[in-house]
């Protein structure tokens, strides 16, 4: 008998200022860690990015007094894995996995100038090891005999992506297809792009699950039911895609998003989202 288990780090205040944003505090979005657990064996899914909250996520752990045996990384962006050697040094048998046509992605993450983007968002704050997950072998992980399905998705907000699926519980962990009360992260896609994440989502839904945990969801948001999920996340890329085409300016889209969307946490994704639609412009926030 499986179980599933839910970890949501808070938004975490960034350094860098970008061009526009207004001397306001940009955050990262929150994001979630998973637990697939038996009675005593455990596969997590993501890692987190900062020292801090892999620290405090193995302790969430440990207090569940289960051991992590292996740790499945759905997609190359490093806001999901640095914290990936905090966790393997609380559980030195666990081995990091992702699907191989992931690996090179996460790879790069860990390239000099890009851990220095990431070290500029959060100085002094990430692990001071870094791990890339080894590439999987076989098409399943199992907890106690019980299997978990990696299933490739293409794109999120990066390609490539992939879920991790749990016949046993109707869950799929959704990695960055999915996310609640959280704008979502549309800086590196085109319209192309998101239609293919949209087919992503089809992906998902296609599984029929019950429960879909997403990658990014607010602290407070109410839960991981699957259609809400997966509907929410849905109406948000259709409008955002809509009022890409529609506006002449990165201010237009960010108006008309938050006037559907402004419930949604983190602000300065939309922002960062919005300009990056319209390279040619001054960001400016206040427009
Ligand atoms: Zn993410």
């Amino acid at each position: 008998m499986l179980s599933i288990d839910v970890y949501t780090s808070d938004y975490k205040p960034i350094a860098a200022t970008p061009p526009g944003w207004g001397g306001r505090q940009a955050t990262w979005p929150a994001s979630t860690a998973t637990l697939i657990h038996g009675r005593h064996e455990a596969a997590l899914v993501d890692a987190l990015i900062t020292l801090e909250e892999a620290q405090r996520l193995t302790e969430w752990i440990r207090a569940k007094d289960r051991t992590v045996t292996t740790v499945y990384v759905t997609h190359g962006h490093a806001d999901h894995f640095l914290g990936l050697s905090v966790v393997l040094d609380a559980f030195p048998d666990a081995v990091a996995v992702a699907l191989p046509e992931v690996v090179p992605y996460a790879e790069e993450q860990l390239s000099a100038p890009v851990l220095a983007y990431w070290e500029s968002l959060f100085p002094g704050r990430l692990p001071a090891r870094t791990v890339a997950p080894r590439p999987l072998t076989g098409e399943v992980i199992t907890v106690e005999g019980h299997e978990l399905r990696p299933v490739p998705v293409g794109q999120s907000d990066t390609h490539p992506s992939s879920v991790l699926h749990v016949p046993e519980l109707d869950a799929v962990v959704g990695g960055d297809v999915a996310y609640d009360g959280i704008h979502m992260w549309l800086a590196q896609t085109d319209h192309e792009a998101r239609m293919r994440w949209l087919a992503a989502l089809d992906t998902v839904e296609a599984l029929r699950p019950r429960i879909v945990v997403p990658g990014h969801r607010d602290p407070a948001a109410p839960g991981d039911d699957a259609a809400a999920v997966i509907a929410a996340s849905r109406r948000y890329l259709h409008d955002f895609d809509t009022s890409v085409a529609a506006a002449s300016d990165a201010g237009e889209v960010i108006r008309a998003m938050t006037t559907a969307h402004g419930e949604r946490g983190n602000p300065y994704t939309l922002f960062a989202s919005a300009t990056a639609q319209f390279p040619d412009q001054e960001p400016d926030a206040e427009r």
